[in-house]
């Protein structure tokens, strides 16, 4: 039904059945408060109508005037390595080692959710996963990350995955082709001597 430029659509059957609201009387409204209260005095319950409303342009209260799409500050889906860390990193501070370590590797860093709820990293679009984004690198390091589903559900596809945990039954042990069983903050400040001694 119409009303003053918008489309009120009332659902009051229940189980999803739409119900005829206020046929018989004038305000459309009407009968589905009469059928309210009449069912709650039953001590029934009573579902909330939905609505849908139906807004011409002219009632619009936001205006696009401009729109800015911001460039990715990173090339994460198109890198050939991908350092990613987790919630085992600890802090910032220790974070920032895989921004050291990916930048020798001419790679991309990326994180888990853990990491970037953790605050560990500011950028959010860089969390890989299910929620965030699908990479398949040439390598994938995962450092202090456990290997939760929802995690290997965007990286899983990658050549070769190396796990960098101090757990060794760490569940992303089971699909990584090489497993660094230490503490990350021994093994990625020797990772990133190693490549800087031989990167030449
Ligand atoms: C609906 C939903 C969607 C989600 N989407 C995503 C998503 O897109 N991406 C995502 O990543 N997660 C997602 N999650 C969260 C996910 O379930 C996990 O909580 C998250 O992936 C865990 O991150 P993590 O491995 O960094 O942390 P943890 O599970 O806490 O693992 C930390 C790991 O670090 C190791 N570790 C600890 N200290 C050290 C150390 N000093 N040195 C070496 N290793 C160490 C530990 O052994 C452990 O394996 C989602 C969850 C839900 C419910």
């Amino acid at each position: 039904m119409r009303k003053n430029g918008i489309f009120v659509n009332i659902w009051a059957g229940g189980r999803g059945k739409p119900g005829v609201a206020g046929a018989a009387s004038e305000h459309p409204l009407e009968g589905v408060a009469e059928n309210a209260a009449r069912r709650l005095q039953r001590g029934g319950n009573f579902p909330l109508p939905y609505k849908r409303k139906y807004v011409p342009e002219t009632e619009y209260v936001v205006k696009v005037l401009e729109r800015h799409v911001e460039k990715a500050k990173h090339n994460l889906k198109g890198a050939p390595i991908v350092v990613a860390g987790g919630y085992g990193m600890g802090s910032k501070e220790n974070f920032d080692m895989l921004f050291e370590l990916a930048k020798e590797l001419h790679g991309e860093v990326g994180a888990s959710r853990a990491a970037i709820d953790a605050g560990f990293v500011a950028d959010h679009d860089r969390q890989i996963g299910q929620t965030g984004l699908t990479v398949r690198p040439k390598v994938y390091i995962a450092c202090g990350i456990s290997g939760q589903i929802q995690h290997i559900a965007g990286m899983q596809d990658s050549g070769i995955i190396i796990s960098v945990n101090n757990d060794p039954d760490a569940p992303i042990n089971a699909i990584a082709d090489y497993v660094i069983n230490g503490n990350v903050e021994e093994v990625v400040p020797k990772l990133i001597k190693y490549y800087k001694a031989n990167n030449k």
